[in-house]
């Protein structure tokens, strides 16, 4: 059928271009209400963000449990997980959605458009018409097992949030800032307690009242033609005009988001449950503007970012960049509500100096009114970062920016568009805010912040609070079952038998081989051009004879050149650790740390720290000194830079500097190494890195890698020492630390990257030319992979077995590793990615047996080619063990052939695995990332990843079974994988038992006790 615009429903209400590359077009239906917005930005992936305005004014959590809800089938398409079978073939990784206090999002990203096309109106009818079963909220939100114990999706994973600290704080903060009547107020992710009594029928209700055309809003961005979106849009108004008409509805949130102010101070304490007492956290909140106000939030943004974006702002100077730390972090945070929140948090606080933080903040800010003090030098350089930062995230993040405008306009702004088109206008506010006086700032810090009443929330962890916690829950729990009785938990248990069966109504084949596979080559890649320093004829293109035309100076280094469209440019070195002596690997985290924090010495003049600070905040817009590169290669050490192009010059001496010239100073030393000391007790409450922590600190040799020497796990005890040394002879570190230095910044060790508009880039090549103390290229070392750090527990997994108690979780989290492929181009990568996809994706294998049965919130599975190893994590389980016995037996079945892989839905792995590739270069930055990782670490061609695409295409059944009986197997013989688990001290014994049943020597262990000559 031919179609055309004017016989759309749909009126073009707006079109808003920007200073910033995205384009706002927005529709309205005339017939149903259906608003959409499309942002049209260039790129190879498109994005759905399908909004609806959600208002609670209760604790039941509707919002959340219909969230989940909706992913169970719909009345055109009543299967559980269609969409994201779906979803898959449409080169996308499955669907996803969130829950915010004011508005649900529900989500999708495709490479291309033509498959997200496809899938809109089967989408847009699980929203609209979704068939909210009473099985589906059986098992999805809340029920009671056969054990007597409350279980559900929902409920699990509310039961893994809602004591944590900031959760308990947060919902301390809404009680007491909004009234009664305003849904602000409301835990719109559903308390424990209210769950238990929530009903199927309040959801249907809730739905019926709030998932309505006129309360949805579509925001699509990326490359898609208005022609054929209008197109696509046509069937989905045709089936919502078939429903009828419905009773018109009241706006959600117009009437009630504004609130009366806060007229007094209050200060509460706010337990939560912890073993380690040490640290707590501190916040403070006034009423903000309201959300049209664009100039005020616009300010209100940079005085935040004033007080707290460096090392020489005045709240990191006073409270976080002292020898005995106040706190780690500063952060001040607005919400995007109708009338703004204003939010002021402190992290990792020494229980000690709890109460005198928040007088010594108000304390501050009225010095600084006092004495007229606000450094406008400094505000102008705060605000052009603000506009760069602007510009940067067009590039780097321009669906999230455009998503982010588009839902906050569909939640308040005006009908018509006319709020849309100044929400747009970051530039102009910053533009406008240039002109602010001294006075000005002063005034604003004064009337929002000093003069406004507020609330002061502390936070204190508390051993005695987590101990009565889960001696409330296990005789809450105790009674239940005994008030239920054998017989009725027997009828309970068949109950949610049924349940799980009438979800799993099979997917009808058809469905999915229906829905076409676009072909790859639909999607627009990103095209990036390389070139390298001193080449011999390798590289043949522009960007290299522009490179090799720069020729006055001799430039001693391996430099890597990637031509992208931008206006910034990174500037990156990768320095291999290998020479680095044992003795100084622990060195690693401080040093770290402290690299672009330190004064440096450049001939006679000295910068001091504050000037380095300074200097770097006025050219570079993002530095960061850190381990690896995309997620592994964690053996180099990278440090990195990016500034605007014009300041390319810049950017490099400031990574010579930086690498060369900083010096290390007592003081600075101390500072730092108590932050990192004070942030240890918040790490360690959380469950997931503490697993990866743990199995990491049993792997790798933490006498030749720089990652395991570093782990978090070992660092109190060096640290502290290093402060005690500091004390009393404070020679020995500085020696030490000039020693790692030297070690680790030899021009041999040295792969720099430079990624950016290099054609336009002024001396690209010979800007180095004085960079290196070296006069001519010697050989480079190799490259350290991760593989070759392992110990032999890493090296031959089936020697560790253990599980750790953390007394600040609720659950329990495992990681299993068995041998993987460690070669990049070995034939088995293309069969494992899509097997793992196969097992892992959303109502795949995994999904459907562990986390539809309530045994975990999610497994997935991860194989890492530099470590020559592939992970398992089971995350927030009831008891890992039944979650892992249940991964042996679908993998045992698959071996054996008893359960069958269909081969429409390898079609759809395979498609996803090549949506996962497109993802990693979706953006000209990570498209220029990928080509040095792929030809300088990886020592692979430039198509690499081409290469792989191509590989899975043709992955085959035979292939599938060659790598699930090479590798899945292994995991799960004590003789051939390594196990650690870390779990509530309650469950340890329960999880052990388990494990020590099918044969794994499981040793019960405290985080303490691992250290890095610790073995299990
Ligand atoms: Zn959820």
């Amino acid at each position: 059928m031919h179609f055309s615009e004017q016989n759309s429903t749909f009126e073009k209400i707006c079109s808003i271009p920007t200073d910033y590359d995205i384009t706002f077009i927005k529709y309205k239906s005339r017939k149903t209400g259906l608003t959409v917005v499309l942002a049209d930005i260039e790129a190879p992936l498109v994005n759905g963000f399908f909004t609806l305005a959600t208002e609670a004014c209760d604790d039941f959590g509707c919002p959340h449990t219909l969230e989940h809800l909706v992913f169970l089938g719909s009345e055109q398409f009543p299967y559980k997980g269609v969409l994201d079978t779906l979803a898959n073939r449409a080169i996308a990784q499955g669907t996803n959605a969130w829950t915010d206090v004011d508005h649900t999002c529900y989500t999708i990203t495709t490479a291309g458009s033509q498959g997200f096309l496809q899938l809109l109106p089967i989408y847009v009818d699980h929203i609209l018409y979704p068939t909210l079963t009473d099985s589906g909220y059986y098992t999805e939100v809340h029920h009671i097992n056969g054990k007597g114990e409350d279980a559900g999706v929902v409920y699990s994973e509310m039961q893994g949030c809602q004591n944590s600290g900031d959760d308990r704080i947060h919902l301390r903060m809404k009680r007491l800032m909004y009234p009664e009547n305003c849904g602000y107020r409301s835990e719109t992710g559903g308390l424990m307690e209210r769950l238990r009594e929530l009903s199927v029928d309040k959801i249907r209700s809730y739905h019926q009242s709030y998932y309505r055309p006129d309360n949805l809003c579509l925001v699509i961005t990326g490359k898609v033609s208005e022609h054929k979106l209008l197109a696509a849009l046509a069937p989905i108004e045709e089936n919502i005009i078939s429903k009828g008409t419905l009773p018109p509805m009241q706006r959600p949130w117009i009437s009630t988001g504004n609130f009366p102010n806060l007229t007094d101070n209050i200060t509460e304490t706010v337990l939560f449950p912890d073993e380690d007492e040490s640290m707590g956290t501190i916040l403070i909140a006034w009423n903000g503007p309201m959300c049209n106000d664009y100039l005020q939030a616009r300010a209100l943004d940079v005085l935040n970012e004033y007080l707290t974006d460096s090392a020489v702002s005045v709240l990191q100077k006073e409270f976080v960049e002292i020898e005995e730390p106040l706190c780690t972090e500063v952060d001040f945070h607005i919400t995007d509500h109708l009338k703004s929140t204003l939010m002021f948090t402190c992290t990792s606080v020494p229980i000690e100096e709890m109460e005198k933080v928040p007088s010594l903040f108000f304390a501050t800010l009225q010095r600084l009114i006092d004495n007229n003090d606000i450094d406008m030098k400094r505000m102008e350089v705060v605000l052009e970062k603000e506009m760069l930062k602007l510009l940067d995230s067009a590039e780097t993040e321009a669906h999230e920016t455009a998503a982010d405008l588009s839902i906050s306009d569909f939640l308040y702004g005006a009908i018509d568009g006319s709020d849309l088109k100044k929400s747009v206008k970051i530039q102009q506010y910053l533009e406008q805010l240039t002109k602010f006086t001294k006075a000005d700032w002063l005034n604003l810090m004064k009337r929002w912040y000093v003069d406004a009443p507020h609330i002061t929330l502390f936070g204190k962890p508390s051993a005695q609070f987590a101990e009565d916690l889960a001696e409330e829950e296990r005789q809450r729990v105790e009674k239940q079952r005994s008030d239920l009785g054998e017989q009725r938990l027997a009828e309970l248990q068949k109950k949610l038998d049924d349940a799980k069966t009438a979800n799993d109504m099979p997917l009808p084949n058809e469905v999915i081989e229906n829905f076409e596979i676009p072909s790859v080559s639909t999607i627009n890649f990103i095209n990036v051009q390389t070139a390298r320093n001193n080449d011999l004829g390798n590289f043949k293109n522009a960007v290299q004879e522009r490179i090799n035309r720069d020729d006055s100076a001799d430039v001693p280094l391996f430099i890597q050149f990637d031509h992208i469209r931008s206006r910034f440019v990174n500037v990156s070195a990768h320095i291999s650790a290998a020479g680095m002596p044992s003795h100084l690997l622990p060195y690693t985290r401080l040093f770290l740390k402290a690299i672009f924090s330190l004064p440096v010495q450049k001939g006679d003049t000295l910068l001091t720290y504050e000037d380095v600070v300074k200097g770097l905040s006025e050219d570079i817009i993002e530095y960061d000194a850190t381990l690896g590169t995309s997620g592994g290669f964690r053996e180099i050490v990278v440090f990195s830079l990016k500034a605007k192009a014009s300041k390319y010059h810049r950017a490099v001496q400031w990574l010579e500097d930086i690498l060369w010239h900083t010096q290390f100073t007592v003081e600075r030393l101390k500072v730092l190494a108590n932050l990192i000391l004070n942030d240890i007790p918040q790490a360690k409450r959380d469950g997931h890195g503490m697993a990866t922590a743990s199995m990491r600190a049993f792997q790798f040799d933490a006498s030749k890698s720089v990652s395991a020497a570093r782990n978090i796990l070992f660092q109190t005890d060096f640290l502290q020492e290093v402060l005690r040394q500091l004390e009393n002879d404070p020679s020995s570190v500085l020696a030490d630390l000039n020693a790692f230095r030297d070690a680790l910044c030899r021009p041999e060790n040295m792969r720099l990257h430079v990624s950016g508009d290099i054609m336009n880039l002024e001396n690209p090549r010979t800007v180095f030319k004085n960079f290196s103390p070296a006069t001519e290229l010697t050989d480079l070392a190799p490259i350290v992979l991760s593989q070759e750090v392992l110990n032999p527990a890493g090296k031959t997994p089936g020697k560790v077995a253990a599980i750790v108690g953390l007394p600040s979780i609720e659950n329990s989290y495992s990681l299993h590793t068995v041998k993987g492929p460690s070669r990049f181009d070995d034939p088995d990568i293309a069969p494992l990615l899509v097997l793992i996809e196969l097992l892992d994706t959303m109502e795949g294998i995994f999904w459907k047996l562990i986390r539809g049965q309530g045994l975990a919130y999610s497994c997935f599975l991860n194989a890492d080619i530099e470590a020559g190893l592939i992970s398992y994590t089971i995350f927030k389980s009831p008891n890992a063990f039944k979650a892992f016995e249940q991964a042996r037996l679908v993998i045992t079945q698959l071996v054996n052939h008893e359960m069958q892989i269909e081969p429409s839905t390898v079609d759809g792995a395979k498609s996803a695995v090549i949506y996962s590739l497109v993802n990693r270069e979706n953006t000209m930055e990570r498209a220029a990332l990928l080509s040095f990782v792929n030809q300088v670490l990886k020592q692979m061609p430039a198509s690499y990843s081409r290469d792989i695409m191509s590989a899975i295409q043709n992955v085959t059944m035979d292939d599938l079974q060659r790598v699930l009986n090479k590798y899945l197997v292994h995991m799960f013989n004590p003789g051939t994988s390594n196990v650690v688990v870390v779990s509530a001290p309650a469950k340890i014994e329960e999880i052990q038992k388990g494990f020590e049943a099918v044969g794994f020597d499981m040793k019960s262990i405290s985080l303490n006790d691992i250290s890095p000559s610790f073995c299990v």
